[in-house]
């Protein structure tokens, strides 16, 4: 506060450090002359001492609270994410009236994978995805690693035909990159979903998602299918 300064006849400054490290500065100012006097400094040092540690506890809860929602092997969102965020996304879609969907793809024969070439081949080709659907999707949408080999990718704002070529386009980018050690192709299957043609509740989008990447596992994977319609009629839009 300019006011505040500009009355002020002493101000004093105490770095907040934690740790050896700055975190900001504490001062106070006061209308009096020479209102801060040595024998008060102790007791300003220990203030200053509290408000550095809640600034290194808040810190530290921000940093927790990011770890929680991220997926350790990749750096992309976890699963716990994507259930909060899809709670959010069904609300705006019904509240606005936007479309959203969802996109479940599982890489194929990934233990076959794994067992050709190791493990660590397997978690790297993990990673190599994750970043591949990251590249290819626009910032609004959320990629997730919902399971083992088993992405769940949020779009806001979309149309089924819409959701669906992002899927294909996924599909198509997987199949078509060099994974670098890996002397084969690798592919994904998935399934789409959008609201509210195939569900209105999360977990009924999941399950709708979920079905429309079984039928493309059963239709002999690397590719994708859209989920059977909910309404009650047996027509499909598969
Ligand atoms: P499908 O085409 O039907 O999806 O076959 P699949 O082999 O991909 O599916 P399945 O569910 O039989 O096997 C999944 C494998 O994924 C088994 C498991 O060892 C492997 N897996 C799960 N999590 C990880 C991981 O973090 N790293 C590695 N390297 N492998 C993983
Ligand atoms: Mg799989
Ligand atoms: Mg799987």
């Amino acid at each position: 506060h300019v006011r505040l300064f500009r009355e002020s006849a002493s101000r004093m400054s105490i770095p907040l450090i934690s740790f050896g490290q700055t975190l900001g500065v504490l001062t106070l100012h006061s209308s009096e002359r020479n209102a801060f006097r040595e024998s008060a400094l102790q007791s300003l040092e220990s203030v200053a001492d509290i408000c550095a540690n809640s600034i290194q506890n808040a810190n530290y809860i921000e940093r927790v609270k990011q770890l929680a929602y991220l997926d350790g092997l990749t750096g992309i969102f976890n699963r716990r994410f994507f259930e909060l965020r899809i709670m959010e996304e069904i609300e705006r879609a019904r509240r606005y009236g936007t479309g959203m969907g969802v996109i479940m793809a599982d890489i194929d024969q990934f233990k076959r994978l794994n067992d050709e070439f190791g493990h660590l081949l397997g978690d790297e080709v993990l990673r190599q995805v994750s970043s591949l659907f990251h590249q290819q999707l626009r910032k609004v949408d959320v990629v997730c690693r919902y399971g083992g080999e088993e992405f769940a990718i949020l779009l806001t704002q979309i149309t089924a035909q819409q959701a669906i070529a992002i899927a294909e386009k996924l599909r198509r980018m997987v199949e078509s990159y060099q994974f670098p050690g890996v002397p084969r192709t690798i592919t994904i299957s998935a399934g789409v979903a959008v609201f509210p043609a195939h569900g209105t509740t999360r977990d009924e989008m999941v399950r709708a998602a979920d079905s429309g990447l079984y039928a493309a596992k059963q239709a002999g994977r690397n590719r994708i299918c859209v989920a059977k319609r909910l309404a009650l009629s047996t027509a499909s839009t598969q």
